[in-house]
């Protein structure tokens, strides 16, 4: 896909997004769109930014910091989205780089945020992924454990939670899962929900999300995961 391709990919991807929003009666601003650029390099990132995408989201904490340094130079606005399984080794890096956080989603994870929030004193905004499928592979808190959880990040590592995030089965129907996500935010009072990729985002959108984090409508297909 070409640089052009990209920046009128986002293009559809924003004039699909306020449909979405006026066919399910949605204050548009309350949507965030998330470019996901993981696997494309920083040349294909930079029409994006120059045609005003300000919202970003990557997998890898190491790829995030090769790329991301040197945009932020000329692009010091842009809020940059950890949305892939982070390590717990990886939490001083990925509180340095990233204004947000979708995937916290164990104790041990929480406790190595909390330590380095509190050592560097940024505060990225932080999201519990829920485990909505109950998929063995995938991360995040199985649906029984999130009032258990959100609750010991609060009391026991005194971390903020913001919102929750989901990643449906590839081969379910997503809807269910992000109605389930929605009900597990309401019930805690949580105001952000991201969920939707580019296969569902309308979806989504109809069922309460806040964020879609889009990659592949945008930049074209990878070749890497
Ligand atoms: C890659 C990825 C996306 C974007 O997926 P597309 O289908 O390319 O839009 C969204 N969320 C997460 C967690 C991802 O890993």
């Amino acid at each position: 896909m070409s640089e052009n391709d990209a920046v009128e990919g986002l293009r559809q991807v924003r004039e699909a997004i306020r449909r979405a929003a006026s066919d399910y009666d949605r204050d548009p601003s309350s949507i965030t769109l998330v470019a996901v650029s993981k696997t494309f390099p920083a040349e294909a990132v930079e029409p994006v930014l120059a045609a005003g995408q300000r919202v970003f989201g990557e997998n890898y904490v190491q790829e995030a910091k090769a790329k991301w340094p040197r945009l932020r130079e000329r692009y010091p606005d842009v809020e940059l989205h950890m949305i892939g399984p982070l390590q717990s080794n990886k939490a001083r890096e990925a509180v340095e780089l990233f204004d947000a956080i979708h995937t916290l989603d164990r104790p041990s994870l929480a406790e190595a945020l909390a330590k380095e929030i509190a050592r560097q004193g940024r505060r990225p905004r932080l999201l519990v992924q829920v485990n909505t499928g109950e998929e063995p592979q995938k991360g995040g808190v199985a649906p029984g454990e999130v009032d258990a959880f959100l609750d010991a990040c609060r009391s026991r590592w005194g971390l903020s939670v913001e919102g929750l995030m989901c990643i449906p089965p590839a081969e379910d129907p997503p809807s269910p899962h992000f109605a389930l996500l929605n009900t597990l935010a309401q019930k805690h009072g949580l105001k952000t929900l991201s969920m939707g990729m580019s296969a569902d985002f309308d979806a989504a959108i109809q069922l309460g999300a806040t964020h879609v984090r889009v990659g592949s409508a945008i930049f074209g297909s990878r070749t890497k995961v």
